[in-house]
C-alpha cells in the first residue's frame, strides 16, 4: 500500500528541476559570496541574480529582499525589528501562526499592550474591525494572507489602506506566497514573510521582503551581509532553490490551482457523501483550494491521524508547529468552532504533484478508517 501524502502545508516534496538548479551551486558555486576573489564572486552572481529574480516574482525591489532560513526567522525579525522599544500597542488576528503569535506574546511579556482582532465563522477578519481597535499609540498590525489550518485569505490590502501612516503592518504570506498572484508594492504591507518549502523548494530557506522606507532593526549582529539586516553567511544555493521553486509556482499557478481545486471538490464531496456527519471549518468559498480542514464529530482528532497514518495517509491537526500539542487548534477555536468539532477536527493539504487517482484513494480510505472508528 503506497503512503498518500496530504499535508501539503506543512511542507511540499522537492521538484526535481528545484533540486538540478541548486546543485551546481553546491558543487561548484560553493565560494562565499562576501569574499573578493573570483568563487566569492561567482557565488555572489548567484546569490544576486536570485534576489533580482525573486524582487521581479513577487513584485519589490532587489534591496527589499532578504534571505533568512524560512518564515519562523523572517516573522521575528519582522515583529521584533519593527516595534521598536515599549510602551505602545500591537495589534493582531487571532489565527495567526505560532511563528508570529509566539513573538507577539514575547513583546507583551516586555511592556507592548496587545489585542487581538475578532474573526468571522470562517476565520476572516473584517476591514472595518480593524480600525475600530487601533489606538493612538499602535504600531504594527500582523495580518496573515493565507490560514495554514483553514485556506481563508485576509483582506491584507484593504486593511493596508485604512490603516493611519504610522502603523505598519507585517504580513505572514507564507501559505499564499506561489499560490495566488503578490504585489509586494500593491499590497502595502511594510514587512512579508514566505518559506520556500511551502511551494516545492528546499527547506531552510525564507526571505523577508522589507519595504525601502521601513527601517528594521536587526536580531543577529554580525558582519554586513544583506545590509545588516540578516547578517551571516547566506546560503547561496537554498535561495537559488528558492527562485527556482518561485518561478515554477508562478508560471503554472493557473494550472496549478485548477489542478488543485478539482482534487479539493473530489475529495470534499466523497468524504461528505460516505463519511457524514462531516463539518468543513473555514470558507466554503474563495479560501486556497490546498486547505481542506474538516471535522467528524463523535471521533478524536489525534486518533483518527493515527489511523489515517496506518491507512496509508498523511494528514495533520493544525499546524505541524503545534501539533506536538494536544490542545485544540487555537485557529478553531477562535472562529467559535464548538467542541466537539474542535476537537475532532483534521487538516487535509493538497499540491500540484498529487494526482487524481490518488486523491481518489485517499478518499475511500478516509471513509474506511471513519466508518470503523464511528463503529467503536
Ligand atoms: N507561517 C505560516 C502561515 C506557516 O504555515 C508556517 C509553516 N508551518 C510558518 C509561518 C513557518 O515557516 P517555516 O517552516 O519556514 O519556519
Amino acid at each position: 500500500m503506497e503512503p498518500i501524502y496530504l499535508d501539503h502545508n506543512a511542507t511540499t516534496p522537492l521538484l526535481p528541476a528545484v533540486w538540478e538548479a541548486m546543485r551546481p551551486v553546491l558543487t561548484d558555486a560553493f565560494g562565499n559570496p562576501a569574499s573578493a576573489h573570483r568563487f566569492g564572486r561567482r557565488a555572489r552572481q548567484a546569490l544576486e541574480d536570485a534576489r533580482e529574480r525573486v524582487a521581479a516574482l513577487l513584485d519589490a525591489a532587489p534591496d527589499e529582499v532578504v534571505f533568512t532560513s524560512g518564515a519562523t526567522e523572517s516573522n521575528n525579525l519582522a515583529l521584533f525589528g519593527l516595534c521598536g522599544d515599549p510602551p505602545g500597542h500591537l495589534l493582531a488576528s487571532p489565527v495567526e501562526h505560532p511563528s508570529v503569535a509566539g513573538p507577539l506574546v514575547e513583546l507583551a511579556r516586555t511592556g507592548f499592550a496587545l489585542d487581538l482582532l475578532s474573526v468571522s465563522p470562517e476565520g476572516i477578519v473584517p476591514a472595518d474591525a480593524v480600525s475600530e481597535s487601533l489606538r493612538p499609540d499602535t504600531r504594527l498590525l500582523a495580518l496573515m494572507l493565507a490560514n495554514h489550518e483553514t485556506g481563508a485569505v485576509q483582506p491584507v490590502a484593504e486593511v493596508v489602506r485604512r490603516l493611519p501612516p504610522g502603523v505598519r503592518l507585517h504580513c505572514d504570506a507564507t501559505q499564499a506566497a506561489g499560490k495566488v498572484p503578490l504585489s509586494f508594492r500593491a499590497l502595502g504591507a511594510a514587512t512579508l514573510s514566505a518559506s520556500a518549502h511551502k511551494f516545492n523548494g528546499p527547506k531552510g530557506v525564507g526571505l523577508l521582503l522589507l519595504r525601502r522606507d521601513v527601517r528594521l532593526r536587526p536580531r543577529t549582529h554580525g558582519g554586513h551581509q544583506q545590509g545588516g539586516r540578516r547578517p551571516g553567511t547566506e546560503a547561496v544555493a537554498q535561495a537559488v532553490g528558492l527562485v527556482c521553486a518561485l518561478d515554477l509556482a508562478v508560471r503554472e499557478m493557473d494550472a496549478r490551482r485548477a489542478h488543485v481545486e478539482r482534487l479539493r471538490r473530489l475529495l470534499l464531496e466523497r468524504v461528505r457523501k460516505e463519511a457524514a456527519p462531516v463539518a468543513l471549518n473555514g470558507p466554503a468559498a474563495g479560501g486556497l483550494p490546498h486547505t481542506l480542514n474538516l471535522s467528524f464529530p463523535g471521533l478524536e482528532a489525534q486518533a483518527l491521524l493515527m489511523a489515517l497514518d496506518l491507512a496509508g495517509v498523511a494528514c495533520s491537526a493544525g499546524s505541524a508547529c503545534s501539533s506536538g500539542s494536544l490542545l485544540p487548534s487555537p485557529v478553531l477555536r477562535a472562529m467559535g468552532v464548538p467542541e466537539p468539532l474542535l476537537r475532532s477536527a483534521v487538516r487535509f493539504s493538497l499540491g500540484p504533484t498529487l494526482t487524481e487517482a490518488e486523491v481518489d484513494e485517499a478518499a475511500r480510505r478516509v471513509v474506511a478508517v471513519v466508518a470503523r472508528l464511528r463503529r467503536g
